[in-house]
């Protein structure tokens, strides 16, 4: 369906697209609370209903009864990297590469770190990190102190900035693949050519597009990668994230971060440090083993989309529902200020769909929130230039869950909002900590 189209897609026709749904059966894999419209898949996944039954199984019996011997008999030293290997199946990565660790922000220390040692050595000159100024604020405090550490310099530019900052003295090329709030999505294989050429590595993170998009980080010939695990692989709040490595670097330098997981052989007990082989010593301390043995539900949430049609499939439903979503706000919703901020082109969107409004963008939320339809807020960034400077309504389109019927019902509880203007009720303004 295009937006030009004059009809207004019905309550029918999207019935009739969730029977045709051949990832429909995908949904029963979570357990979604009645009458709730969920367009918030992409900042905290749904609760698959193996996690609760695992994470019950971790704690009573690995914990409550196996105790210390569960290292061994149930494999917890291993979680990092058994759940690692099903992420990489996830981004193009091979096994043995890749480990479910940490969080983003902490993983995305370590990666930086390292792709700056390699990128110095390399060639002395190169001493600044590029980024986009709309990129999501952790990773740009991460790089600001890691620059402030080692003598480095944070240059931040508009997304169409980014070819022309690409020069001689650029060590490092940091990215999200998705933008956590206009939700355009780069083209990893192009950018990391243009950084290669201009003899810059890349760090790319994955957070809003790992277990969403399709990514193969060996075509895109990607250096490091790091990526969130409670997004769209559904490992519940506060999930272990990831980090990748390219083999090509992978053995070069320690981590910052040498603790006694990454160590060698950590059971030594060895005065000095020996950086354990591969991916292995991107570990730090002891993990936690309850949130793997989540994460790694959710990450099988994931999978259990291979058996229709896998990334591809997904990929295919994810834009369905956003074009269907933009079609039908476009259709229902104009004259009230709305405007769209993600791209209209497939190959530049990932897989939410965000709308700025010049003063509701809050509020509108809250009473969507209010009508059992949860999207989320997320503020412009100050400075920022066009649509990065706006307040933004965010919706996120998670193939594996949502319907069109609900895509459907939470245009017309917008509809119904903006109408009657109940977003302008004093209660919807009032601010929480979390937006
Ligand atoms: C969600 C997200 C994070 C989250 O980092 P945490 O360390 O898990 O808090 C980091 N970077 C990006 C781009 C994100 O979207």
């Amino acid at each position: 369906m295009s937006i030009f189209e004059v009809t207004i897609p019905r309550r029918r026709d999207a019935l009739q697209l969730d029977l045709e749904d051949p990832l429909r059966p995908l949904r029963t894999q979570f357990a979604i609370p009645s009458g709730l419209i969920y367009l918030d898949g992409n900042s905290l996944g749904m609760l698959p209903k193996t996690a609760a039954a695992r994470v019950a199984e971790v704690v009573t019996k690995e914990w409550g009864v196996d105790l210390i011997a569960s290292w061994n008999s149930n494999s917890w030293f291993d979680l990092p990297r058994r759940v690692g290997d099903k992420i990489a199946r996830l981004v193009g990565a091979r096994p043995g590469e890749l480990i479910a660790t940490d969080t983003t922000s902490i993983n995305l220390y370590k990666a930086l770190s390292t792709a700056m040692s390699i990128a110095t050595k390399d060639s002395a000159e190169r001493r600044v990190i590029v980024s986009e100024r709309s990129n999501f604020p952790t990773d740009l405090y991460i790089a600001e102190a890691l620059c402030a550490e080692r003598g480095f310099r944070l240059q931040l530019v508009a997304q169409e900035e980014l070819a022309a900052a690409l020069t001689k003295d650029v060590a490092v090329l940091m990215l999200t693949h998705v933008n956590y709030r206009t939700g355009f999505m780069h083209d990893m294989a192009a950018v990391t050519a243009a950084a290669h050429q201009a003899g810059a590595l890349v760090v790319w993170d994955l957070a809003h597009s790992a277990g969403a998009v399709p990514i193969d980080l060996h075509d895109a010939d990607a250096d490091f990668a790091v990526g969130c695990g409670y997004k769209y692989l559904n490992g519940g709040p506060g999930a272990p994230a990831f980090v990748w490595v390219h083999p090509r670097y992978v053995n070069r330098f320690w981590q910052p971060l040498a603790g006694w997981w990454g160590h060698a052989a950590p059971f030594a007990f060895a005065p000095e440090y020996q950086p354990g082989d591969g991916i292995a010593r991107y570990l730090c301390g002891t993990q936690s083993i309850l949130g793997l043995a989540a994460l790694e539900c959710g990450v099988d949430s994931v999978l259990a989309a291979d058996a229709f049609g896998g990334a591809m499939a997904l990929r295919k439903k994810s834009l369905a529902l956003s074009d269907w979503f933009i079609d039908l706000v476009v259709h229902r919703c104009s004259g009230f200020g709305l405007k769209l901020v993600t791209p209209l082109e497939h190959s530049h969107r990932g897989s939410h769909v965000s709308f700025s409004h010049p003063t509701g963008a809050y509020p509108i939320v809250q009473a969507l929130i209010s009508r059992k339809v949860i999207g989320d807020f997320r503020a412009g960034s100050p400075g920022g230039s066009g649509s990065e400077s706006e307040n933004i309504m965010r919706f996120g389109m998670t193939p594996l869950y949502l319907g069109f019927e609900e895509i459907w019902l939470a245009v017309e509880q917008l509809y119904q909002i903006l109408d009657s203007a109940e977003w302008t009720a004093p209660q919807f303004s009032r601010k929480q900590a979390v937006t």
